[in-house]
């Protein structure tokens, strides 16, 4: 059985300087750990075939398939804030596109790959822990419904990376509608490149936004799509973590699944990121961070738009995040209490119930779930006057269950599982991340034989810290 990609590289045809040419470094004895057939079928790509050592072996970058133009691209990016000029793909290699079976156009790319011009200090690699961790986040952010990019493959190199520790390697196939990234608009800006900011200003509304017309187009619809995707983190409990320039993909998608985590016990200003000292990532911080970089955004599109003279409308169109990220946010927290969007009592009772919950540190994803199931929410809510008298005045507009059980997930892959469930891949036994896998495929409405993995972590399970660069 051989393994065809039908690729159709629309990257690779832009300007030499998008990208360097970089074939993948081979890795010493690639081994299978996670094969995502259902998103292979979606591909075109045959999952039995990928499965086979010629498929493993082109998801563990030993072999470069027929049609692929493998390339690291360039981009910049604001970390923490602070500009770096040139960062781009230092351990991650695009193979190159293919057209899915709805039309739409994928990028492949291998994380974790090996060294690329763009590798500064690292060595170009990732390690099982992280590559794992992506795969069943992005794979469960998706069964929720969230825009994101996707986890095709994990194999294992048999190669050792050094961090702090020595780990086992991995590389990670991953899946987007495109890798183009705010960061990309702003490498070209910062080198003044305004040939190559129009080249990619077309092809991203070619490929993303067909119907947006020029470079305020563009802007208007990435920030609509990034309104409505901060959004729906806020109503999973999602924390991103590294709301870096270069990781907001221009498309809308989530993408960088480093630090992530979901929110156990709820408090808007949780931090999980290692070196987030200061919490400007935290989970309340993230719509303004949104609006932030959407405003680097804008500026590296100015001179597209008339420079100066857009400012106003250029601003106009930033600051329109707010109101439609509130919308979409509204929206969400209606389905989420099972009342209509329209009805004027969601803000109100959204915003009373997480104070309550914040007030008791009551985990979020069981309280909703328990408003959903009839259940017993969190003891230390229950037992809050001001939340028995919002439950009251919830119930007196009758909630529809049924569109609450689509809204608030039973499972979410929670970060003392997924710990658990990279220390036992280490060692050996894929069985937790099976179990992770087959319990994430539908989160609204996981089989009763999943029911452990409910539960928030106990005192000593508790992640309070993530991290990544990994
Ligand atoms: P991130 O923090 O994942 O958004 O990565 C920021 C930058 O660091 C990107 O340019 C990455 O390609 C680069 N990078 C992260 N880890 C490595 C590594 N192990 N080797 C080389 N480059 C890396
Ligand atoms: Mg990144
Ligand atoms: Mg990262």
């Amino acid at each position: 059985m051989t393994l065809h990609i039908p690729f159709d590289n629309s990257y690779a045809r832009l300007p030499d300087r998008f990208f360097v040419r970089q074939a993948p470094v081979p890795v010493r004895e690639p081994r299978l750990l996670a094969l995502n057939a259902p998103l292979a079928e979606e591909l075109g790509l045959d999952p039995t075939a990928l499965a086979t050592p010629e498929g493993v072996a082109t998801l563990a970058g030993n072999a470069v398939p027929e049609g692929a133009e493998p390339l690291a691209q360039a981009y910049a990016g604001h970390q923490f804030g602070g500009w770096n000029p040139r960062l781009g793909d230092g351990r991650a290699i695009l193979l190159g596109e293919v057209v899915d079976r709805h039309g739409q156009r994928r990028d492949i790319q291998l994380k974790g790959a090996g060294r690329t011009p763009f590798s500064r200090m690292g060595d170009g690699r990732a390690w099982v822990g992280p590559v794992l961790r992506e795969f069943v986040v992005s794979e469960a952010m998706h069964a929720m419904g969230v825009p994101t990019t996707r986890a095709l493959s994990a194999v294992a190199t048999g190669e050792t990376i050094r961090r702090e520790r020595a780990h086992p390697g991995a590389v990670l196939a991953r899946v987007a509608a495109s890798h183009i990234r705010v960061g990309t608009f702003q490498y070209f800006y910062a080198r003044d490149d305004m040939e190559a900011l129009a080249a990619l200003t077309d092809h991203v509304l070619q490929r993303h936004y067909p119907g947006a017309d020029g470079a305020m187009g563009l802007l208007r619809a990435v920030v609509d799509r990034q309104a409505r995707l901060i959004a729906h983190w806020m109503a999973l409990g999602f924390i991103h973590g590294v709301m870096n320039t270069d990781n907001m993909a221009v498309s809308g998608e989530t993408i960088d699944y480093g630090p992530c985590a979901f929110l156990d016990s709820y408090h808007p200003d949780t931090v999980f990121s290692s070196i987030d000292s200061h919490g400007r990532y935290a989970y309340r911080q993230q719509p303004q961070v949104a609006a932030w970089n959407l405003a680097q955004l804008a500026t590296a599109l100015l001179p597209l738009m008339g420079n100066e003279a857009a400012i106003p409308e250029a601003t106009e169109v930033v600051q329109g995040l707010a109101p439609t990220y509130a919308a979409e946010w509204i929206r969400r927290f209606a389905a989420k209490l099972g009342l209509p969007p329209d009805d004027p009592e969601v803000q109100p009772l959204a915003t009373r119930l997480l104070d309550q919950m914040a007030a008791t540190w009551a985990d979020f994803t069981i309280t909703f779930r328990a408003l959903t199931e009839g259940t017993e929410v969190p003891a230390d809510l229950a037992a809050q006057p001001e939340f028995q008298a919002w439950r009251k005045d919830w119930e007196a507009r009758s909630p529809d269950a049924t569109a609450m059980r689509r809204a608030n997930p039973a499972v979410i892959p929670r970060n003392h599982r997924v710990e658990a469930m990279i220390e036992a891949a280490v060692a050996g036994d894929l069985a937790p991340l099976e179990e992770l896998r087959a319990a994430l495929a539908d989160p609204f409405d996981p089989d009763p034989r999943f029911d452990h993995l409910r539960a928030p972590p106990q005192e000593e399970e508790k992640v309070l810290r993530t991290f990544c660069g990994t």
